[in-house]
């Protein structure tokens, strides 16, 4: 079952969807991690403050929140 309110890091100044907050090396979107800045929620972010292509592909796996 999908997370219902994944872990999100900031790389870059974008938020992305990771599967886990240390041991992921890439995003959902599929880029690498090259820089860990800071983690949350995304409840704590909102989906519209994300990186689309990390919500788009969220959207498409366990639809809006
Ligand atoms: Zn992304």
């Amino acid at each position: 079952m999908a997370e219902q309110n994944p872990v999100l890091l900031l790389s870059g100044d974008k938020w992305h969807i990771v599967e886990d907050s240390r041991r992921s090396e890439t995003t959902l979107c599929g880029q690498r991690i090259q820089e860990r800045r800071a983690h949350t929620r995304l409840s704590n972010v909102g989906l519209e403050r994300i990186c689309r292509q990390c919500a788009r592909l969220r959207a498409a796996s366990v639809g809006p929140i």
